[in-house]
């Protein structure tokens, strides 16, 4: 049984991060669905779940790659966002923090220190702030 499954899925994507977290999110809109008992909800847990079988079967490996690769990006971006919240609350009564104006780069100083000329060091973009 284990080599028979094993031969058919020769060849195919197989389970990756992407399908993962389309199977977790059925479950989560199955859980919701507990108390919504909502028709919508049931068929986005039903698309949820064939979305994610067909993306483990499917045979077109190099554009579920892509789209794992993507999945990756943008979940490294709100994990990245919501790790620098946490630090910025840690550090918040020694420095200010603000964004370049230049590059959008988040950018650290002391707090207290009145008027300072900010330098940024990602782009060298030079500008005062009150901190
Ligand atoms: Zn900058």
């Amino acid at each position: 049984m284990k080599e028979k499954i094993y031969r058919f899925m020769i060849g195919r994507n197989g389970a990756d991060q992407f399908s993962r977290f389309l199977s977790f999110a059925a479950l989560g809109v199955i859980v919701v669905n507990l108390f919504v008992r909502s028709a919508v909800l049931s068929a986005l847990c039903l698309a949820l779940l064939i979305w994610s079988y067909c993306r483990v079967f499917s045979r077109n490996i190099p554009r579920r790659r892509a789209e794992n690769e993507r999945y990756l990006a943008l979940r490294y971006r709100v994990t990245g966002y919501f790790s620098g919240l946490t630090d910025r609350w840690k550090q918040r009564r020694d420095f200010a923090f603000f964004r370049c104006p230049g590059c959008k780069a988040m950018l650290r100083v002391p707090r207290g220190k009145g008027k300072i000329r900010v330098t940024c060091r990602k782009c060298g973009n030079a500008f005062e702030r009150k901190t």
